[in-house]
């Protein structure tokens, strides 16, 4: 087997571009399995990662992709509780060391030995994965593989976002950046009962967000969007959740919260924005981050759209599409999300 070759979207040196090569097929490890994809979701985080945006950078030459969904074809040495057969997906946290401070009190997405999914270890943009068995996703019985495959990240990530919101049903959420987090973002708010504000900079994007259950939309490009939440909900949201990749998105944030607000942090755009010490304080607000989810969490994510309570908007493109999609995603052009359908 180890002398087959599989074709995948490799980032050779960093910069918004992939070239398509073929890799040796690799031999499963210790709780791996070797999986054939059917589609993977194309996030923002595989644009950065190819530019090199953060301060932590992968090492090229490196595979993105950590929304993979696929067929187990071969098990590494020892016991898994998936078979040859099975439907299953890689994901952000691609592992976790299992035994640190961390992961054991439920936040091995904080994990220090952490692997990233298309980030650390190879990902999804082939046609083939690895996985770890203890980490990889469960695809519900008879999904759609390119209709599911955001919910391994997107889904996941705004999911968890929401939990950690403190808010609750007939509070109001905006949620800031309607891309691929954002869109579903809107979804699983609305089935959570909260009240939905959209924000964003594209028109398109907003009529989507109302499609799916926003009841309320502000164009930050014509609108201030500070002033807009503030007079609908009549002093600030609840809740707001950040997936916008730009920093301006961040600061406007703290602006729209109501007193005792919280604010979550998705989006990962490089860079900074002012945080204005006296209304935080005086409005008491809470700012955190929020990374993916754990495996709890996506088990929750992935039921919510097995019920059909979660529909993700995907358009297909095939692997040799890849940086068109990037073009398109950093011009902001995409409805929804990208994903790759290996067919
Ligand atoms: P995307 O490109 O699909 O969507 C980004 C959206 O932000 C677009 O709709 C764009 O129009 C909008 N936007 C840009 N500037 C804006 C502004 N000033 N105000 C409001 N909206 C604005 O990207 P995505 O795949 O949804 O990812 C979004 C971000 O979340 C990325 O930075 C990504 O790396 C990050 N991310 C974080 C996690 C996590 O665990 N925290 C997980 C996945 C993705
Ligand atoms: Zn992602
Ligand atoms: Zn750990």
């Amino acid at each position: 087997m180890s002398t087959e070759k599989f074709n995948a979207a490799v980032v050779e040196q960093f910069g918004p571009s992939v070239e398509l090569k073929d890799l040796e097929l690799p031999q499963p490890g210790i709780h791996q399995a070797l999986v054939k994809l059917h589609a993977s979701g194309v996030c923002h985080t595989d644009l950065h990662a190819a530019e090199g945006d953060w301060p932590v950078k992968p090492e090229p030459p490196f595979v993105p992709g950590h929304e993979g969904v696929g067929e187990v074809v071969a098990l590494g040495p020892g016991d898994h509780d998936v078979a040859v057969g099975d439907i299953v997906g890689n994901v952000w946290l691609w592992s976790a060391c299992g035994t640190c401070e961390h992961c054991i009190t439920g936040w091995e997405t904080l994990c220090n030995a952490a692997e990233y999914g298309g980030y650390t270890v190879d990902g999804s943009f082939g046609e083939y994965m690895l996985v770890d068995t203890r980490y990889c996703a469960r695809i519900p019985d008879g999904a759609d593989p390119v209709e599911v495959a955001p919910i391994l990240c997107a889904g996941v990530t705004v999911y968890k976002g929401l939990k950690v919101s403190d808010t609750r049903p007939g509070q109001f959420m905006v949620i800031s950046g309607i891309g691929g987090l954002g869109h579903i973002a809107v979804q699983y708010a609305t089935a959570l009962g909260l009240r939905v504000i959209a924000v964003d900079i594209s028109k398109e994007k907003l009529a989507l967000a109302k499609e799916l259950g926003a009841e309320f939309t502000v164009n930050a490009v014509d609108t201030d969007p500070v002033a807009a939440v503030n007079e609908y909900t009549k002093g600030g949201a609840h809740g707001i959740l950040v997936t916008a990749v730009h920093p301006q998105a961040f600061g406007q944030a703290i602006g729209m919260a109501r007193k005792g607000g919280t604010i979550v942090f998705n989006g990962l755009p490089p860079g900074d924005f002012p945080a204005p010490i006296f209304e935080i304080v005086f409005k008491a607000l809470t700012i955190r981050g929020s990374l993916v989810g754990t495996r709890q969490d996506l088990k929750e994510a992935l039921d919510f759209y097995a019920r059909g309570l979660i529909k993700p908007h995907v358009t297909e493109c095939k692997l040799g599409d890849v940086n068109n999609v990037f073009e398109d995603m950093r011009a902001g052009k995409i409805d929804g999300r990208m994903a790759i359908n290996y067919g």
